[in-house]
């Protein structure tokens, strides 16, 4: 399936307007929101193996601290574009406002193929990058995390070249790290942890069991994979799973811990024994109970948005649905839990390692695990009540709160001189 190119900073600038009517924010607040407060483009010239320099274009965005440094992940890949960053830097503000931790949207991105680059060439890579983001990184000015195609490894680089800089260890600098670094329990299946709650709490609503409901994932990455096993752990039945290469179905149910290692020896999830292939596109179509997109934007357009047959979409990735695509779903009484809310437990576990690394602790996964599910369910039931008692959407829903809270930060603080 060819995706539609829809610029996802369009997308955010017409959520952001569209709510802010609905909220009637104040037309100032408004205007600074449409905005980051700063964007970095920074030329990575890079040695590769082969003695050849390569320069690559990097950036980070930071959309607004209003409520607290700035947070958001880093990522590598070759469609990586400002508008993509900007917009993935407004979400996240969003996203810490609805799950209510203190922290502001930020977003990093690197042009480039991690595919085609060696693990050498990849530390080059991200230690030049940190260098030229010295000046505006930092744990009380923005703290980087993992994203699309960067990991635990890079996560150490970050902190290693940081620390090197400040000539002394600043684990605080980035989340996500591996954990004998100071990274914390539970951070790496963290978004996917929220996303199954996520899970669990709409199905409850909507008078399904989780035991037996159908599921089909798009994306088999870190947030994929860990959602499959986590939902096939709770008794899901998991129907389908992709990678970029294409996707796999098995209507009586697949084993994602059995896909996981036909992935690591295979390096895709495709030809699994006792699966039918099929493609990314037919994947979305099928008919399941919960279809989770855990790749990419603009994967839920409005061309396939009829087709779709899942009862409930719960956004692991950032964006995959495009705003006419939402509107056919919604028409069709699909259940849509939004990224800002269904994706927040990966920025909310990056806060406790964050606290974690300030109060120089170490927290049991169950601790973790016990912050991360109430925070979520407070957040998902914050929106879930308002969507009831308003009768709208979680999207529309889960905007206005986020977007109020940021609107009213601003507010409190006064614009400065
Ligand atoms: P990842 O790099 O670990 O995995 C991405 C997966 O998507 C890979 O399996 C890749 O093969 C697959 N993919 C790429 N293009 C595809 C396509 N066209 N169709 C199907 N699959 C495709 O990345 P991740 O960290 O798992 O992130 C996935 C999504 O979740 C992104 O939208 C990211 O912004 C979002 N997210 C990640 C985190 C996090 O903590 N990592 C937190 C919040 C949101």
């Amino acid at each position: 399936m060819d995706a539609e190119r829809i610029d996802p900073l369009t997308v955010a600038l017409e959520q952001l307007r569209t709510t802010a009517e609905r909220i009637d924010l104040d037309s100032n607040i408004y205007e600074i929101l449409k905005y980051p407060k700063q964007s970095l483009v920074v030329s990575i010239p890079i040695k590769l193996d082969n003695g050849k320099v390569s320069v690559f274009t990097g950036c980070r965005v930071q959309h607004n601290d209003a409520r607290g440094p700035f947070k958001g992940g880093i990522r590598y890949h070759p469609d990586v574009t400002l508008n993509e960053i900007r917009a993935l830097a407004m979400w996240m503000t969003w996203k810490c406002a609805v799950v209510d931790i203190p922290y502001g949207g930020a977003k990093g991105g690197v042009c480039c193929d991690p595919k085609e680059l060696s693990k050498e060439e990849l530390e080059r890579l991200t230690r030049r990058y940190v260098s030229a983001l010295m000046d505006i990184i930092g744990p009380f000015r923005d703290v980087p995390a993992p994203d699309v195609y960067t990991d635990e490894q890079i996560m150490a680089w970050i902190m290693d070249t940081y620390s090197r800089f400040k000539g002394y260890s600043v684990p605080e600098c980035v989340t996500g790290k591996p954990i004998i670094l100071g990274g914390s329990e539970g951070r790496t299946e963290a978004t996917s942890r929220g996303v199954i709650i996520c899970v669990r709490e709409t199905t409850g609503r909507l008078g399904l069991k989780m035991k037996g409901a159908t599921v089909a994932v798009q994306g088999f990455g870190t947030v994929g994979w860990n959602a499959a096993r986590i939902a096939y752990d709770m008794g899901c039945r998991v129907i389908a799973v992709s990678d970029s290469r294409g996707a796999i179905h098995c209507e009586e149910g697949l084993n994602p811990y059995k896909v996981y290692e036909h992935k690591e020896k295979n390096g895709s999830v495709v030809d699994y024994k006792g699966c039918e292939n099929v493609t990314n596109g037919e994947l979305l179509e099928l008919k399941c109970d919960i279809l989770i997109p855990a790749a990419l934007e603009n994967q839920l357009m409005k061309a396939t948005a009829g087709s779709i047959r899942a009862r409930i979409i719960v956004e692991a990735a950032n964006g995959p649905t495009t705003p006419e695509a939402d509107k056919i779903l919604q028409e069709k009484g699909v259940f849509v839990v939004p990224d800002i809310l269904a994706n927040a437990g990966g920025a909310t576990v990056s806060y406790l390692e964050w606290v974690q690394n300030l109060e120089r602790e170490h927290w049991s996964l169950e601790e973790v695990n016990r912050k991360l599910e109430s925070k979520m369910l407070k957040a998902f039931n914050d929106v879930y009540e308002t969507a009831t008692k308003e009768k709208s959407d979680m999207r529309t829903v889960a905007l206005m709160l986020g977007i109020g809270r940021v609107g009213e930060a601003i507010k409190t603080l006064g614009i400065w001189p």
